[in-house]
């Protein structure tokens, strides 16, 4: 995970926050990608126009139900006090509690919230889960504080939100830059608001928890799993053996390094990967358990032994079946795109491609697993978490795998259906599904007054 609870503070992350990072060549920053909230809403409104949704319906979905800012002090190791600037945006909450990770990251940015949280209604919408979308974050680079400093943070933030966020109202989970130890911060610092008598009704606060402090068994695999019953589904569908396929993955963080470890069991040899700090490959083939014990030591998967260094650039153009994106958002533009060499993206980080980047990828007959449904397997274990903690139950791990697995493969076969019926790409199909369940909500339900 990026914040690795050991990382000790790191100057250039420190001076790369504050100076809200220009980029650097390698790695590129948001600024300069374009604004996420447009793309997404450009993605929206081509779903809108080929399903035909309600007038109203659309300017309702069109913006989030709120938009929060906090700025809050927090107390670091020297003593002082820094401010840190946090956000919530809950776009939807119709269908159930506002439901997203949280994020820490030194470009976090209301614009990426609000496109993020929109993701999640659409994600929850399509699989049918009786939750709505939110994200929301802090904006700050976790490897430049230390574990004490997290935990400050953490609680801080938590206490901050106070009763915008809740249990039946809206429930964190983890993203980018935060982790099972996040969330039992979290957990705890709002267990300890609401009172004695309450507080064990609110472990459901968050998902994404560690299984000591009320996780769910599978959650921490979640993403990484359903994104490979996606790459696997797809590939029967195309007649297309996994055993001894190459693929490449970019971001070894939570979401990568398990689809990576899925893909390896199965068969599939993981030849090129990259994270914050470097990109590497090895067309023999990477280990991805014994990169991760890397990961785990150094923070990156950079200066990994059994791989060579490779520049950005050479990372987008290795040959391989199956890339992967599982860092940051808006990382395949138009030059990826045609750099690209392989049969299929599977998109599991959250908006990866420029939408002109997928249209050429189409065109050069490169499938696309869109995002919302292809790293959709987190927030389904975390809607199981959220039952088991309401219920007080405790399943098994092969009771949570299986239960995914169902439900992964039949949204992926009502995709295949409605995207064939309509002839639509597949990430309008995934929209054009999630719309109508909401259309017809809203539709019953009225507004009220
Ligand atoms: P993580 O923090 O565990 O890992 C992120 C990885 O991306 C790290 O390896 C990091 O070094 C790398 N990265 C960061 N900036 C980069 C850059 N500029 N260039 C290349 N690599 C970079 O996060 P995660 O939970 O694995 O999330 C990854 C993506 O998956 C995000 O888009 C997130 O929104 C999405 N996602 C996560 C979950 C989940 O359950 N964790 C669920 C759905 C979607």
């Amino acid at each position: 995970m990026a914040n690795d609870a050991d990382v000790k503070r790191n100057p250039k992350a420190v001076k790369q926050e504050s100076e809200e990072a220009e980029g650097d060549g390698e790695s590129r920053s948001l600024k300069s990608r374009g604004n996420l909230f447009e793309i997404a809403t450009s993605q929206f409104e081509r779903a809108l126009d080929a399903v035909g949704i309600d007038k109203e319906v659309r300017s309702i979905l069109a913006q989030p139900k709120n938009e929060l800012i906090i700025n809050f002090p927090v107390r670091l190791d020297d003593g002082k006090y820094h401010m840190f600037k946090g956000y919530r945006v809950q776009h939807n909450n119709l269908l159930g509690p506002f439901k997203g990770g949280m994020r820490y990251h030194q470009e976090a940015n209301l614009d990426e919230m609000k496109a993020l949280a929109a993701w999640m209604t659409y994600k929850t919408a399509l699989h049918d889960i009786p939750f709505g979308g939110a994200k929301g974050g802090v904006k700050a680079d976790p490897h430049a504080y230390s574990r004490g400093e997290l935990e400050r943070i953490t609680r801080r933030f938590t206490h901050a939100l106070g009763n915008n966020i809740g249990p039946e109202w809206d429930i964190p989970a983890p993203d980018v830059g935060t982790n099972e130890q996040t969330m039992v911060w979290m957990m705890d610092t709002y267990m300890n608001i609401v009172g004695q008598s309450e507080k064990n009704s609110v472990r459901r606060i968050v998902t994404g928890k560690s299984v000591t402090s009320a996780g769910s068994y599978g959650r921490r695999e979640a993403t990484g799993m359903g994104l490979v019953h996606c790459i696997s589904e797809w590939a029967h569908e195309r007649n297309f053996p996994l055993d001894g396929v190459q693929f490449i993955v970019q971001g070894f963080g939570n979401v990568g390094s398990y689809a990576a470890k899925l893909l390896t069991k199965m068969g599939a040899v993981l030849v090129g990967t990259g994270d914050y700090r470097g990109y590497i490959s090895n067309p023999e083939g990477i280990n991805p358990h014994k990169l991760q014990e890397h990961v785990a030591r150094s923070g990156s998967v950079a200066d990994y032994r059994g791989a060579k260094a490779i520049s950005r650039e050479e990372f987008f153009s290795l040959e391989g079946d199956i890339f992967i994106p599982a860092a940051l958002e808006l990382e395949i533009g138009e030059p990826e795109a045609k750099a690209l060499r392989c049969k299929v993206v599977a998109e599991g980080a959250n908006g990866p491609t420029y939408p002109a980047a997928e249209k050429i990828l189409l065109d050069r007959g490169i499938d696309v697993i869109p995002d919302v449904l292809a790293n959709s397997g987190g927030v389904v274990v975390s809607y199981y978490e959220w039952l088991q903690n309401k219920r007080s139950e405790r399943w098994d791990q092969s009771d949570v795998h299986q239960r995914l697995d169902r439900r992964m493969r039949r949204t992926f076969a009502n995709v295949r259906q409605y995207a064939a019926a309509r002839r639509l790409d597949w990430r309008t199909a995934c929209y054009g599904l999630a719309l109508e369940r909401l259309e017809q909500s809203y539709m019953e339900r009225g507004i009220f007054p």
